[in-house]
């Protein structure tokens, strides 16, 4: 160790007046840029004590350092990432992405005054809900319809304001947990529903539902989707149109907890899908709730439509407004809402639906000229190829539909798949691939133009690094 280095260590208030610094005082405030003089000093003393420097850098690079911590630091904390997974409802990268028409709605309502509770014509209040119940009663034919937060939120209202105190019938298939700590069991008993378990596992039949309200006195039928998994084999579930059948035979409600909650018309749009909400309607379910930002392809939000009496209930529940939806979501989902009154609009300005109907065909010519492009400028340092692939929509949505696709493989030859892998993360636009048999996979479903141009930059950062093998 040298410790002589130390006291050519550039003073603290003597580097804060380098160039570098002092510009840089017009886009980042003081005390970032002097904390970041500060912790480029202390990682250089600490280099010296640890006995590996021998020089030390020049006042520029000193400063450089100082400067580029100050930014690290002052970066917003929540940023863009690009998706390189093939997993369209990506629920870490943030579900759906929203298209243009929702991101400007989204901006306009942000960034002035509206009519969120101002009823224009007559000059009074008016209702934030008056912006989307209409659209959501047209597009789905319901009576009556509901915004809250999310569907996790959605769920619980309905069960406190519907079903406080009664007994509820729900399949022993479908008490599932949605992920995190929303389990249904628990979410029930917090509601004040009291469950009535009905059938077994795999197998629920429609005498079960029966024998429930039958001999258990069950005053309400409840049917959640198992979103995010699947149970094969020797299985039964009784289907919704078999269960609100059976509800108006014995008069009781039947509740649907769509979860994903296709929007589109089955025969509109050839996107995998669950039941949809068409179908759930056209059974006569009472209550249906289902998510904005999975398979619809909105904002979070959580979508409440069924029968007047029972909206209203929980519009006047106080639970309603602790779970109210905010102006930004609804300017989202009002607009794309919108784009569903026209289904060729959907497909095109609803980026789910967008990524989700793009053929494999399309995929494959796609990776193709993809890989022709890093090819011809990346050769020399790392192997490109294509490949069929399965992807996956993701959310808890459709588990165990398989998405086919092709993916670009990237082989690089003087580091690991592991080591590019990691590198593309700590990207300034952080780039989320796979890194799959030794091998860096990227799939075009969820990558845009300007996403394989950003993919190039941060490949010809991360090879300039190394000399052609
Ligand atoms: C995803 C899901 C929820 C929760 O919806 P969020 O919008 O994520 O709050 C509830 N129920 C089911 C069946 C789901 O799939």
């Amino acid at each position: 160790m040298d410790k002589s280095l130390l006291q050519h260590l550039p003073k603290m208030d003597v580097l804060l007046t380098h160039p570098a610094l002092t510009a840089a005082q017009d886009s980042l405030p003081y005390h970032a840029l002097r904390d970041g003089a500060r912790l480029a000093l202390d990682s250089l003393r600490q280099a010296v004590l640890d006995g590996a420097l021998t020089a030390l850098p020049t006042a520029d690079q000193i400063a450089a350092d100082a400067v580029r911590r100050a930014e690290l630091a002052c970066r917003p904390h929540l940023r863009p990432v690009i998706n390189g997974t093939g997993v369209v409802l990506h629920t870490n990268l943030g579900r759906a992405p929203l298209g243009e028409t929702a991101a400007n709605a989204v901006y306009q309502a942000a960034r002035g005054y509206s009519n969120l509770e101002y009823e224009i014509a007559a000059g009074r209040r008016g209702s934030r809900f008056s912006h989307v119940d209409g659209l959501l009663c047209s597009l789905t034919g319901a009576q009556s319809a509901l915004v809250v937060n999310n569907n996790a939120a959605a769920v619980f209202l309905m069960l406190s304001a519907l079903a406080a105190g009664k007994k509820v019938a729900i399949s022993r298939g479908e008490l599932v947990e949605i992920g995190g700590s929303f389990r249904i069991p628990d979410i029930m008993a917090r509601s004040g529903a009291l469950l009535v378990e009905v059938g077994t596992t795999n197998k629920t039949h429609l005498d079960d539902y029966r024998r429930a309200v039958e001999e258990q006195g069950a005053e309400i039928l409840l049917k959640v989707h198992t979103s995010n998994f699947q149970i094969i084999g020797f299985t039964q579930e009784v289907p919704i149109e078999a269960l609100t059948a059976l509800g108006r035979e014995l008069r009781v409600p039947v509740f649907h907890d769509l979860g994903s909650g296709a929007l589109f018309r089955r025969t509109e749009l050839a996107v995998p899908h669950g039941p949809t909400v068409e179908d759930s309607v056209a059974a006569g379910a009472d209550v249906v709730c289902f998510s904005g930002d999975k398979l619809l392809g909105g904002p979070q939000a959580g979508i409440v439509i069924g029968g007047k009496s029972y909206l209203d209930r929980m519009r006047q529940d106080q639970f309603a407004r602790v779970v109210r939806i905010d102006k930004l979501t609804l300017a989202a989902l009002e607009a794309t809402l919108r784009c569903y009154q026209d289904s060729a609009l959907a497909a095109q300005r609803i980026p789910t639906l967008a990524m989700l109907t793009t053929t494999p065909e399309e995929l494959k010519l796609q990776a193709q000229r993809q890989r022709d492009r890093l090819e011809e400028r990346f050769g020399s340092f790392c192997a490109f190829t294509i490949a069929p692939d399965s992807g996956e929509v993701g959310g808890g949505s459709l588990p165990g539909v398989p998405l086919p696709t092709w993916v670009v493989e990237l082989s690089p030859r003087a580091l690991s798949a592991g080591a590019l892998e990691q590198r593309l993360r700590g990207w300034t636009t952080p780039i989320v691939g796979r890194v799959r048999r030794e091998q860096y996979v990227l799939d075009p479903r969820t990558l845009t133009e300007e996403d394989w141009a950003e993919i190039m930059r941060a490949l010809a950062s991360v090879f300039s690094a190394g000399q052609p093998v």
